[in-house]
């Protein structure tokens, strides 16, 4: 399972959101380092001027289904 988590880049004024595998919680897939104290919506904040997503992750997770959906359906 995955879980999206939410980088603030001040200098962008905007909200990147990485996903991050629920056995691999320190790093998202890009390999970006998710801080321990980050909020889990810091969107909540109304800091950011925007929201994207970390292509770098959505890519990792394209291909990760793409595997998944690739499985021999019959055994
Ligand atoms: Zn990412």
């Amino acid at each position: 399972m995955y879980e999206m988590r939410a980088e603030l880049v001040p200098a962008q004024g905007a909200l990147v959101w990485h996903v991050v595998s629920k056995e691999t919680r320190a790093g998202a897939l890009c390999g970006y380092l998710i801080p321990p104290q980050s909020p889990s919506d810091p969107a909540a904040s109304g800091e950011a001027a925007e929201e994207r997503y970390c292509s770098s992750c959505m890519s990792a997770v394209g291909s990760a289904v793409a595997r998944h959906l690739r499985r021999p359906a019959a055994t």
